[in-house]
């Protein structure tokens, strides 16, 4: 199965993850302040490409850094304007940026790889279909996330293997969101 069968046009929709794929991931910590946050090489141009080809570009991240009491609403808030900011510039677009504060204890319908933050996306925004958005993540949370609403999942990743080993859960793995733009852009 290549991206290509899937007849991409503008009606469908992007939900990225945040960490790991639009910005390096910090291993064991958060991202709590702006200089934390580091874009992965080529990232603004891939978006700035990928606004060409979908409908609405929508982040979905789950930062319990909040729930712990690491970082406030406040504090995430800053971070991500001037991520879009940065997006912005670059010729990007972000439609809306969905995040869960909650821990993972708490197993919160609004976190992932529960699906709460894909039905509020889908409540605000008409025309938006699952069977017609990608969930691009890093994790195998990601691909849960997706495929319980019905997404094309595309998991980021450089182990083209993966798909077959967990051939319920991704569509299709790439090594970054740069290869993926490339791909539908082609
Ligand atoms: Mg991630």
């Amino acid at each position: 199965m290549s991206l290509k069968n899937w007849h991409i046009d503008p009606t469908w929709t992007l939900f990225l993850d945040r960490d790991g794929v639009i910005n390096r991931r910090l291993e064991g910590d958060y991202v709590k302040r702006w200089d934390d946050f580091e874009f992965l090489p080529g990232v603004k141009e891939a978006i700035a490409l990928l606004s060409k080809h979908f409908r609405y570009i929508f982040i979905v991240s789950n930062q319990q850094g909040i729930g712990k009491g690491i970082m406030t609403h406040d504090d995430l808030g800053i971070i991500h304007e001037k991520m879009v900011q940065e997006i912005t510039e670059a010729g990007g677009r972000v439609d809306h940026i969905y995040y869960s504060p909650y821990l993972e204890s708490e197993d919160h319908f609004m976190r992932k790889p529960n699906v709460g933050m894909a039905l509020r996306a889908r409540k605000n925004h008409p025309g938006l279909i699952f069977k017609k958005s990608f969930m691009v993540g890093d994790s195998l949370t990601d691909m849960i996330f997706g495929k319980r609403v019905g997404m094309k999942t595309v998991m980021i990743e450089d182990n083209p293997n993966l798909p077959r080993k967990y051939p319920k859960l991704m569509d299709f793995s790439c090594n970054s969101l740069v290869a993926f733009a490339a791909i539908i852009h082609n």
